[in-house]
């Protein structure tokens, strides 16, 4: 196998075999295929896509390439949910211990900051001491005890897919239909799941931002589950604004544990619901699921979903404490409030912009491996449809000097557009659900 010949052929648009799709893969997992080459690679398949063959023998690929758990003696469903990527996507937070409080075990195995969104992980370092970076066996043990974990890849699970996902997040290759349908799939598939919910984004801030796209990732990402004999359902929700109000690791941890009391952001508790809600009947079925929003929100409100973010935290090696005092995050030494310029009504937040500023303020990563700031990011005081007075709060900048400030200023002002109109109301949150039996957009009658 010649590498630029792979890469050649993938460029001019023409369909790679199985073997050698496999070869190439393989010579880079063992270092005799440049990460230049695997980034060419990449782009070629950004701009030229993989045929139905191809995407299927990349997630086999990517699986083969590390070990799949046996989860199988845990005495109930096995249930995980993943993003395609957001800002402010702090779900997974607070969904994994919500599942596992309604009776799932929920090996949830994340990833870091990729492009302009940001990663689980991060957020969940952002506690002091958390490890994300635990063996599968460690994991099993902490999912065994607490019904819930929360990791990265560990070195045995499709380190294929590890290593081309920090790889995408600084080549501008993310935004790839069938490069994310792989790497979500290729990491689920391998989990042992019995049951996957996915949280397709749509709109400006998702990798692909077009509808129709959005749709056919959740299709394709179905079927792969599907056909592979793990039932998988796709909720789609809104990312043409950011999710909750604050963007950025630590900041959205804190949030993630305001929701996890109750309270935080009306829009997050209703994702979160809607897929815990998802999640349960795939585990249990229908007629067992049965008042399990009811539940779930107890589980919110009552401190049960709390309580066991917290064991999950202390199994992992993280300050419980954080859970009474989030003050104990990280937090950054500048903090600056952006006013309004005028009043009016908020036309829209631009969530790219915002997890663009994360980034440029040190929260996120622009080469392979850095280190990044969890204490920095936003906090919006408004949402898309909100009326404004001049002088008003469009947000905070948390940074880490004066001059990040000040440039966390720009970012909201550029970010956050005010007009002297009503605008019309932000398009839904729950935009539609896609389960092997068919669904769409605007389509929910299959439940949420
Ligand atoms: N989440 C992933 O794990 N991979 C992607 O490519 C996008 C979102």
């Amino acid at each position: 196998m010649i590498p630029q010949r792979v890469v050649e052929t993938k460029r001019d648009g023409h369909v790679l075999s199985r073997e050698e799709l496999s070869s190439f893969l393989r010579a880079y997992l063992e270092d005799r295929v440049g990460e230049y080459q695997m980034a060419a690679f990449l782009m070629a398949v950004y701009f030229r896509g993989l045929d139905g063959g191809e995407l299927d023998a990349l997630v086999d690929i990517m699986i083969d390439s590390g070990e799949t758990l046996d989860l199988s003696h845990l005495p109930g469903p096995r249930i995980d949910k993943h993003s395609t990527g957001g800002v402010g996507d702090k779900v997974s937070l607070v969904l994994a211990p919500l599942a596992a409080e309604l009776g799932l075990y929920v090996p949830m195995m994340s990833g870091r900051g990729l492009g302009h969104t940001g990663g689980t992980l991060d957020k969940l370092e952002a506690v002091p001491g958390f490890r994300t970076g635990l063996s599968s066996s460690e994991a099993v043990r902490v999912l065994e005890t607490h019904g819930a974990v929360m990791i990265g890849q560990t070195g045995e699970i499709a380190p294929l897919d590890r290593r081309l996902y920090d790889l995408r997040s600084v080549t501008g290759t993310v935004p790839a239909l069938p490069l994310i349908a792989a790497s979500i799939m290729s990491k689920k598939l391998a989990e042992g799941l019995s049951g996957l919910v996915l949280d397709v984004k749509v709109g400006s801030g998702a990798f692909l931002p077009e509808e129709e796209r959005a749709v056919e990732l959740a299709r394709t990402m179905v079927a792969i589950g599907a056909g592979r004999g793990v039932p998988t359902v796709a909720l789609l929700t809104a990312m043409d604004r950011p999710l909750g109000r604050a963007v950025g690791n630590a900041l959205e941890t804190r949030e993630a544990l305001e929701c996890l009391s109750g309270g935080g952001p009306a829009d997050l508790r209703e994702v979160v619901l809607s897929l815990a809600v998802e999640m349960v009947r795939l585990g249990v079925g229908d007629e067992l699921a049965e008042g399990v929003r009811a539940r779930a929100a107890e589980a919110l409100d009552g401190g049960g979903a709390l309580d066991r973010f917290g064991r999950v935290v202390e199994a992992q090696g993280g300050d419980r404490r954080v859970v009474d005092d989030p003050d104990r995050l990280p937090r950054a030494p500048v903090t600056r409030g952006v006013d309004a310029p005028s009043s009016g009504w908020i036309a829209s937040v631009d969530p790219v912009e915002l997890g663009r500023g994360v980034v440029e303020l040190g929260g996120g990563r622009t080469r392979l491996g850095e280190e990044i700031d969890r204490s920095v990011g936003f906090v919006l005081g408004v949402a898309p449809g909100d009326p404004i007075e001049r002088g008003g709060s469009l947000g905070v900048v948390h940074a880490s000097s004066e001059a990040d400030a000040r440039r966390g200023e720009e970012i909201v002002r550029s970010a956050v557009r005010v007009s002297e109109d009503r605008p019309d109301p932000p398009p839904p949150l729950l935009r539609g659900r896609i389960d092997a039996g068919g669904g769409g957009l605007g389509d929910l009658s299959g439940g949420a």
